[in-house]
């Protein structure tokens, strides 16, 4: 008998958002604000992309963990006027500290900077000239390279590495060590060597010349799916939105003058306006089947000349550590250098009491080590900090190999602007033109920027109409 083959469900819609992840739920929250009705395509069976919750079988009785230890900074605003439109109360969800790092290593002794109750950039020249565990003509390099900065409103003439900038600065190797480069990691997830200068600059510039508020360290006190994504897809539904799980955009072309159609595995979607909020090498894909339908390039889709996206990616491991209950790291967050660990969180910040999140951004020589040697490696370097470090009970690594795009010298000349080529047709995501390096921030401002783009060429549209 020759089986029927059933022809797939047609769909029509308004606006179409590709990706759940942060930029996408921002760029639909900001529409349905508006009144638009949005259905979101989400490949995964959650939303939140690579800022999820997730819990494990084997691991701390299932109890939610983040995909990948995430903080925020005082100066990520769009994030937090969002948060506030969703009614999330930021003390519920936020432990907030001010600026305070403490930095150990094996070879030298602690480092602390520590900012006091001055209005900014005050705080920041006060933190640097009593910085301890740095030479007095160390911290005044430091300072003056600061003051250098805002002379020149943190912009420079031309794109150059991290560490040419800190060499120019005549940084010395322990400054760079203790201060630069783990700011630079945890800032941007790249490497100095390679970092663009002037994208490090935008983040200083933001978190440590305006208010003393921006530079503080904001800790989560729950898990990035109950903080943003359940609230903002409340929101969604609530005004008359839509979200599909599990349905992974195949295809995306133009099908007529004024719409476009997006093939999933189960679904044929046609709809006016469309949002790609994919990382940039699944918005390439998509791109290709657009382009290969339409016009001849992505250089006649993305805006301004030049934009492309192709992108590197560097990775993020997280290992999650879980010690007895009454385990507390002497601050909610140390830094360690001269180590494989980067940074160290103390989790009762999340009701997770006894366990430690310990971050490595970047390549290095964890890459080669099996999830058993990083996790012993770890545990042994978290006794520079904490010397009557109890037995390890269990752990869990999370290596996120495209945990961010690389945010490389001369990147802002690639980022494309939210706006295409092709009339109704959108980017949205942390890679495109928010000046920013891939944070959660950065794909806020994006979603936003997007949502606001079609606004403004709707009312375009009715206003010639
Ligand atoms: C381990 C880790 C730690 C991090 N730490 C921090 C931090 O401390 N602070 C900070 O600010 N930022 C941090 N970041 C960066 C931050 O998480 C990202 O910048 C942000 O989440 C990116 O959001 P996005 O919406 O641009 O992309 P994504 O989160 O990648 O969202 C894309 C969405 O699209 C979906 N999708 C993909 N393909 C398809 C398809 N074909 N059809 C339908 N849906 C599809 C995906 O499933 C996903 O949900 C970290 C990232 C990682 C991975």
């Amino acid at each position: 008998m020759i089986s029927k083959k059933s022809s797939p469900i047609q769909k029509n819609k308004e606006i179409i958002i590709i990706g759940a992840g942060w930029s996408g739920l921002a760029c639909a929250v900001t529409l349905a604000q508006h009144g638009h009705k949005i259905c979101i395509l989400e490949s995964a069976n959650q939303a939140g992309g690579r800022a999820r919750g997730v819990s494990f079988k084997h691991f701390l009785n299932k109890q939610v963990l983040d995909n990948g230890q995430h903080i925020m900074l005082g100066a990520y605003h769009e994030t937090l006027s969002l948060f506030k439109h969703l009614n999330i109360k930021k003390n519920h969800i936020f432990e907030r500290q001010h600026l305070n790092f403490n930095l150990y290593s094996p070879t030298h002794s602690q480092i602390q900077l520590k900012s006091p109750i001055l209005p900014a950039p005050l705080h920041l020249l006060a933190a640097f000239i009593s910085m301890q565990g740095l030479a007095f003509s160390e911290r005044l390099k430091i300072i003056k390279m600061t003051l250098r900065l805002a002379v020149t409103q943190y912009k420079l003439k031309q794109d150059m590495s991290v560490s040419n900038l800190l060499q120019q600065y005549s940084q010395s190797s322990i400054t760079i060590s203790v201060l630069w480069e783990p700011l630079c990691l945890a800032t941007m997830n790249t490497p100095i060597e390679t970092a663009s200068a002037q994208v490090f600059l935008n983040v200083l510039k933001d978190s440590f010349s305006r208010k003393r508020a921006d530079s503080d360290l904001l800790f989560f006190r729950q898990d990035l799916s109950s903080t943003f994504s359940s609230p903002a897809i409340d929101y969604i539904l609530h005004h008359g939105g839509e979200i599909q799980y599990r349905e992974k955009a195949l295809k995306l072309r133009r099908d007529t003058e004024h719409s476009f159609f997006v093939e999933t595995s189960q679904t044929q979607y046609n709809c006016k306006t469309i949002v790609i909020a994919t990382p940039p090498h699944i918005t390439d894909k998509l791109l290709v089947h657009f382009a290969s339908n339409d016009i001849a390039s992505e250089q006649n889709i993305l805006k301004p000349q030049g934009a492309s996206l192709s992108y590197q990616y560097e990775a993020i491991c997280t290992i999650y550590l879980q010690y007895p209950v009454d385990t507390r790291l002497p601050y909610r967050m140390v830094g360690l250098f001269d180590s494989i660990a980067q940074w160290a969180i103390d989790r009762s910040v999340a009701n997770q009491p006894g366990l430690i999140a310990v971050i490595i951004s970047g390549p290095g020589k964890h890459q080669k080590m099996s999830h058993q040697q990083l996790a012993e490696a770890v545990h042994k370097e978290l006794s520079f900090c904490l010397p009557d470090l109890p037995e390890l009970i269990n752990f869990h690594v999370i290596r996120v190999k495209r945990a961010t795009f690389s945010c490389r010298v001369n990147i802002e000349q690639q980022r494309p602007e939210n706006d295409t080529h092709i009339d109704g047709l959108f980017l949205a995501g942390d890679y495109t033109n928010t000046h920013y390096p891939a944070t959660l921030e950065g794909a806020i401002r994006s979603g936003k920027a997007a949502a606001e783009k079609i606004i403004e060429a709707n009312n375009n549209r009715s206003f010639t109409l």
